[in-house]
């Protein structure tokens, strides 16, 4: 093909908070399909936390992103042209694409979408990598039970706001914690979270913790770090469990400082907590289990969901940015062509 598109490049490295002149928009062609090969159409890119470690140039569970090479994520795409046996033109794919508005890729990597009723952007969100983190973080990790007490930090977000909406299936008393008033009411009054508070506000988590939790905390799901997570640590109940999912927290922090580990692990001894580490991509098997869960919440209308979307690729750096900040709620999206 001839044709020209734009992609989005790795510009620099950063040093502390991430900002817009770490990427460049640059204009290339559009590459051609080999035998074997696919030509995608990207329809819907997604920005993810973890996106902003691959910036750094550090070993990881995943390699770093390279200067003047496009910015990879989860996205979803539509085959325009097909090499391969077995796929055809019009199959819609989820996978890891390059921030541009075509890729070509070997099925391999890819996973084919089925015809459902679901808006594709959903499958990089509640039916996706965020959904299934949620359901994996606080089923299989946490071992969360009918009935318990469960706290979730950044609980208006992709992540925390599933989980909150799974423990509220189970009868669980439920607090969120997120960072402005408006997200907090669309906690409680939208989904169902038993409580919810302003982080930003709050002169004593620990207090705020003890007050909503009186008798302590069963599951933690951490999404943050940082003094929400040194607040939760000082409220837990005996044999409580602790998911540490993700410590947003500390993901711009200036290179070569290392943030301080929470402080008060002590109490963790006495009181018989476990606190386990997970990435969602070692737990295959739970996507079945949480597909299934996911569509009968959604039927019985027990999950809702929300997207934060921005409009053309070049808008995906800002989107990703904001998105560190707090200024998505739900999942935030980059809608890259119409479906
Ligand atoms: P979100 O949609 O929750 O977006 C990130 C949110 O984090 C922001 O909206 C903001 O909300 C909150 N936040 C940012 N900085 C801070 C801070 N300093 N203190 C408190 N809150 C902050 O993102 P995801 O749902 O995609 O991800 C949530 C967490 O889960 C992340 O830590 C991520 O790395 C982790 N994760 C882990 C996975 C795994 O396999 N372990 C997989 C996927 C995600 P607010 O306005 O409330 O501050």
């Amino acid at each position: 093909m001839s044709q020209t598109q734009q992609q989005i490049v790795l510009a620099g490295r950063p040093d502390g908070w991430v900002s817009e002149e770490h990427f460049a928009l640059q204009t290339t062609g559009v590459p051609d399909a080999g035998e074997g090969q696919l030509l995608l159409r990207h329809h819907f890119l997604s920005v993810d936390p973890y996106m902003r470690g691959r910036m750094n140039d550090v070993k990881s569970y995943v390699p770093p992103f390279q200067i003047d090479e496009p910015i990879v994520g989860g996205g979803v795409a539509e085959v325009i042209e097909s090499h391969a046996e077995g796929w055809s033109k019009g199959d819609l794919v989820v996978g890891m694409l390059p921030w541009s508005e075509y890729s070509v890729a070997a099925p391999e990597g890819l996973r084919k979408l089925p015809k459902t009723k679901a808006p594709l952007s959903w499958h990089l969100g509640i039916l996706g990598m965020p959904g299934m983190t949620a359901y994996v973080g606080l089923i299989e990790v946490a071992r969360c039970q009918p009935g318990e007490t469960v706290f979730v930090n950044a609980a208006a977000g992709a992540v925390g706001s599933v989980v909150g909406q799974i423990a509220r299936s189970m009868g669980c008393f439920v607090v969120g914690s997120a960072g402005s008033d408006s997200k907090v009411q669309h906690l409680t009054e939208t989904l169902g979270f038993s409580a919810a508070f302003n982080y930003r506000d709050q002169s004593d988590l620990r207090q705020v913790l003890r007050q909503h939790f009186p008798r302590g905390i069963d599951v933690v799901f951490e999404n943050v770090g940082g003094p929400q997570f040194e607040a939760a640590i000082s409220n837990m109940a005996v044999f409580g469990r602790i998911a540490l999912c993700g410590m947003i927290a500390d993901y711009n922090a200036e290179r070569g400082e290392m943030p301080p580990g929470p402080r008060g692990m002590t109490q963790l001894i006495g009181r018989n907590v476990s606190l386990q580490g997970f990435i969602v991509s070692n737990y295959p098997d739970a996507a079945g289990k949480w597909a299934a869960l996911a569509q009968r919440l959604l039927e019985t209308g027990q999950l809702t969901y929300q997207e934060t979307v921005a409009d053309g690729l070049a808008a995906a750096p800002s989107a990703f940015i904001s998105m560190l900040k707090g200024g998505n709620l739900g999942k935030q999206i980059v809608k890259v062509a119409s479906e």
